[in-house]
Parts: C-alpha cells; structure tokens; sequence
C-alpha cells in the first residue's frame, strides 16, 4: 500500500529542491568527449567528465570492444568462478597487474563493488580500519560491511593518521585506506608518508586511485607512482570508468595473497556477473595506449595547469592541487547551481556539487581538464568563467 510514504517522499523532495540539493540530469545525445551534443542539437565544451585521457570516444578503444565482441560475445551470464571466466579477463587482470607494479589483480564489475568487497573478507572485529576523512563513499560502505574497528584521520594530516594509529596499537592487523586523487578536491594523497607509518605501526595500506590511474604520474600508473611509492602499497583498487576508457568496471590489485582470498571470499566478486568481454577488451586496449600515446597523459596535466592558472588570475577561489580536477569554491549551494546553469547557457558544460556530495557550505563547482580540451576549449571556458562570474558578483 503506496500511502503516506508517497507524501513523505514529495515533501522530502520539494525540500531537497528548495535547499539547492536536487540533482537535475541533463540528457547527452550522443558519445562523451570535450564536445558534446545536447538533446536539443546545441553542442557544449564539457568540463564535468572523469575522460581524462578522451579514451572515452577513441577510435581504437571502440575497435577493441567490438572485436572482443565477436570474439568472446556479448556477455557470459555467469559469474567468475562458474562459467563466467575466459582468457580475456586474465589478460587483463595481468595487464593490469603489470601496469600497477603489483602481484596479481581481481576483476569487478564496478570499483564502487571493488571498495564493497574488499574489507569483509580480510578483516574481522579484532582488526582496524584507519580511514582518511574525506574518503570516497564507496570506501565507507564498504568499511560498514565490514566487522573491523573504524578510525578515522583529518584528511591527509600525518599527525591525525599517527594518532590514530596508536589507537588502533592493540588491534591484530591495522589498514589505513586513502583515496590516491580525492575526486571532490583534486588533491593527491600522501601515499609516500602514509607508507612511511605504515611501516612504523605494521599496518597494511590500500589505496583507492580511481581519479588517479591512467593518467597520474610520469607514466599514468597513479598516485603511487607519483610519490615514489611503487612496490609499497599492499591493495590498489581502481575504475576503467575514468580515465582508462570510461565505460564500467574496475578492479583490486595488490599482494598475491590478499587477490587469491578476494577470489574465495569477495561477495561482490562471488554473486555479481563477469564484466562483458567488450569491456575488457577495451581496457586492456586502454592500458596499450597510455604508452603508444603518451602525449595525452602530458596534455591532460598541461590543460589542468593552465585552466588552473588562468582561473585564480580572473579572482577565483580554488582549492589547490596537481591535478585536472579544478575546485572552483562558491560555498552558497544555490550560488554553486544556479552558476552551472548561467554557464551552460555560454556553452560551459559544468556541475554544482553540494552537500550531500560535498559538505554543507562548501559547494563549488567542479571543473574537470581532459587531454580532448584544445586550448581554445579551455579559453572558451575561462572567458565564460569570467562573465558569469562578474555579473553574478562572484569575481
Ligand atoms: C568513481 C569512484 C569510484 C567508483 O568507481 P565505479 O567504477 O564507477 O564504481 C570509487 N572510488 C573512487 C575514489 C571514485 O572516484
């Protein structure tokens, strides 16, 4: 019986798009990329996608998938360990697995059910969980299917990680988890320090590089690359969703043991279906191409900087970092969505995040550099910037 629930839910929805929290979709009427259709035929620069590298649309991935397609079909209507495992998805665990620098690599239709898998068969009650506060909500989740003791650490502060894990002394095994790229933020974690007191107080450290592989570091490995940390992090986890080609799937990487129990024991990897083999096969094409073109993993960071610099000189406020993504701070929620839509209509495809994506009072707009922006694309953008900015009486 659909009764007062019904009402409960609209008020809770009237509110939600009074506050400023209601979450429009807009519709896309063709394939990702630096440019974009729109329902009604006008065509956009977008700012909001995690197209990193523009693999989204690639020629090349497109031609993987297909011939993946044919030669392995459409889907295996089975999980891994019935009938749902061929050769491509080995070669892509040892892709990746080559790629990250680690032992072995465990396949997952989604990182979100990666993070959800990958606590639970690890850890019990007498353990700990030592999170960084701003941790993505896959990894909370993740953590609450979990018996382990949660702790938590201000984000990215070593001295808050350092007590915590003094706290967590008593416990059988401790595991601090980090975002590698914080995607709200577009910093970078201190992956280097973090395995320095890891090795101080014996704990295990997993990073979750989502925002990071493909395109982080000197050649796109991630965040552990980039802070000289190779060979140190016990458990990666990551998406092909982002940069390494855009579609689904993601996967777990690490110590050769922790892959082996994930297999027996990862429910999300025990009870959801195999990734369909075009996907693999694109990924694995997506790996080959951050070497056969490596000048997008240089053009994506160059475009990261320049919109970076160009923005703080017009009166922005951001958040800093080293990364494509680019937090320009209106704090005002209502300011923050109502400013999306102003730049939309100069052809600015962006988002407002507020909370609950990001905390209360902290809304931004979030823009988001790829290796598909020319620099017109991004010149287009900061002059839009600069007009809604001004009349809005942001600038
Ligand atoms: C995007 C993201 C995920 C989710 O990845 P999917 O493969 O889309 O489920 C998980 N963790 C982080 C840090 C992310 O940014």
């Amino acid at each position: 019986m659909f009764g007062k629930i019904k009402e409960d839910l609209r008020k809770t929805l009237s509110d939600l798009t009074e506050k400023g929290l209601y979450k429009e979709e807009r519709i896309i009427a063709g394939p990702q990329g630096g440019e974009i259709s729109l329902k009604d035929g006008s065509k956009v620069l977008n700012f909001c996608s995690n197209n990193y590298l523009g693999l989204a649309n690639h020629r090349e991935i497109i031609k993987a998938s297909e011939k993946a397609m044919k030669e392995y079909g459409y889907g295996l209507s089975s999980v891994r360990f019935i009938c749902g495992t061929q050769e491509i998805h080995k070669k892509l665990e040892n892709k990746i697995s080559d790629f990250l620098g680690t032992e072995d690599t465990i396949l997952y239709a989604a990182c979100f059910d990666a993070n959800g898998g990958v606590f639970e068969p690890l850890l019990g009650e007498e353990d700990a969980i030592i999170s960084d506060r701003l941790n993505h909500a896959s990894i909370i989740d993740g953590v609450r299917l979990c018996k382990a003791r949660r702790f938590v650490y201000d984000h990215s502060n070593m001295v808050s990680l350092e007590e915590q894990l003094q706290k967590a002394a008593e416990n059988r095994y401790r595991l601090i988890c980090t975002d590698g790229v914080f995607s709200m933020d577009g910093d970078i974690a201190l992956v280097d320090k973090i395995c320095d007191l890891a090795d101080k107080y014996d704990a295990l450290v997993m990073v979750d590089d989502s925002h990071g592989s493909g395109y982080i570091g000197e050649t796109g490995r991630g965040t552990h690359e980039y802070r000289d940390a190779m060979g140190r992090v016990d458990i990666i986890t990551t998406t092909f969703g982002k940069a390494l080609g855009g579609a689904n799937g993601g996967c777990t990487s690490g110590r050769k043991e922790i892959i082996e129990m994930l297999r027996q024991r990862s429910r999300p990897y025990l009870f959801s279906n195999t990734l369909a083999p075009g996907i693999a096969g694109a990924a694995i094409r997506a790996i080959e191409l951050l070497s056969e073109e490596k000048e997008r993993i240089t053009r994506v960071k160059d475009n990261g900087k320049y919109f970076r610099t160009e923005i703080k000189k017009l009166g922005f406020d951001v958040i800093e970092g080293e990364t494509a993504i680019v937090p320009v701070m209106l704090y005002d929620e209502k300011t923050a969505v109502k400013m999306a839509a102003e730049l939309l209509n100069e052809g600015i495809y962006v988002i407002g995040f507020a909370y609950p994506v990001v905390p209360m009072g902290k809304a931004r707009i979030r823009v988001q550099l790829s290796a598909a922006h020319s620099k017109e694309n991004i010149e287009k953008a900061i002059s839009a910037f600069k007009k809604v900015g001004k009349t809005m009486g942001v600038i």
